[in-house]
């Protein structure tokens, strides 16, 4: 079997996905042939959306983009990366807390599987601030989302 070479997966909790996700997977989408977002599913993980919700908001906010596709994964991300054929990660960076945990996490996906590679998108300047556990407690106290989620997020943020 080929290396999905053109392929790059971006594994997260997406609880929910927000405008900074979004802008990474766009300029992904922008970059490869097929960007396969993979909704991460752990069973040490407490989520405030479930499973179904995480993956149907990602697929109703990238309706405009054809080479982007979800699927639900369990597990090692690099082992579901190496079953897949996919030796491509993308990650998004914000701040020196996501680089040092992205680095850890680099080091460890190499020393379990050395073919799978990762590539970083800086955070877009606008969306710097924003991630799930934030818009979750924004969300919480009812306070406006706006420029934060794509309008599929809100509404299931906001009924
Ligand atoms: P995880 O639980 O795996 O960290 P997240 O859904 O929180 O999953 O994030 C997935 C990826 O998206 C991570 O690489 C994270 O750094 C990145 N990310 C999250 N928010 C932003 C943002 N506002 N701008 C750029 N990247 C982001």
């Amino acid at each position: 079997m080929s290396a999905q070479n053109n392929t790059a997966f971006y594994p997260g909790s997406f609880d929910p996905l927000t405008l900074g996700h979004l802008d990474i997977i766009q300029r992904a989408a922008a970059l490869f042939d097929k960007v396969l977002v993979g909704i991460g599913q752990s069973d040490s993980k407490k989520y405030l959306f479930s499973t179904e919700d995480r993956r149907q908001m990602v697929i109703d906010s990238c309706s405009h983009l054809s080479n982007v596709e979800v699927q639900v994964y369990k597990g090692l991300t690099v082992d579901f990366a190496v079953k897949n054929n996919i030796s491509l990660l993308i990650r998004g960076l914000r701040t020196h807390i996501d680089f040092a945990y992205e680095q850890q996490m680099f080091e460890m996906n190499k020393t379990l599987s050395s073919s799978v590679d990762t590539l970083y998108f800086p955070t877009a300047k606008e969306y710097s601030h924003l991630s799930s556990t934030l818009v979750r407690e924004v969300a919480r106290h009812d306070s406006a989302l706006d420029g934060m989620v794509p309008p599929a997020v809100l509404k299931r943020l906001k009924p």
